[in-house]
């Protein structure tokens, strides 16, 4: 009896976690990665600033994980606006 040898993915799979319960797989070429506007390190699967900037459209930032400042229940704000929300609140 064989085992087969090598298992081969040409076509990679991943389990990409939304961060709120819901997870997907993911399968073919891995996406590009972005550069993090913060640290400037490149991530994958960047977390994207979701402060509206009007029209319906969010700011978009991409940052990785430790940068993204991340509210409940599934919000993440870039730095600067993170900020300014701070700030608006206090006033
Ligand atoms: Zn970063
Ligand atoms: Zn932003």
């Amino acid at each position: 009896m064989s085992t087969g040898g090598a298992i081969i993915t040409a076509m990679p799979c991943r389990n990409v976690d939304h961060g709120d319960g819901r997870h997907a797989i993911v399968c073919g070429p891995p996406a590009r990665a972005r550069k993090c506007i913060v640290c400037g390190v490149s991530t994958k699967e960047p977390k994207l600033c979701d402060f509206p900037v009007g029209k319906g459209k969010t700011c978009d930032a991409p940052m990785c994980r430790a940068c993204a400042r991340h509210t409940d229940p599934d919000t993440d704000f870039c730095p600067r606006h993170d900020d300014f929300m701070k700030g608006r609140l206090k006033l």
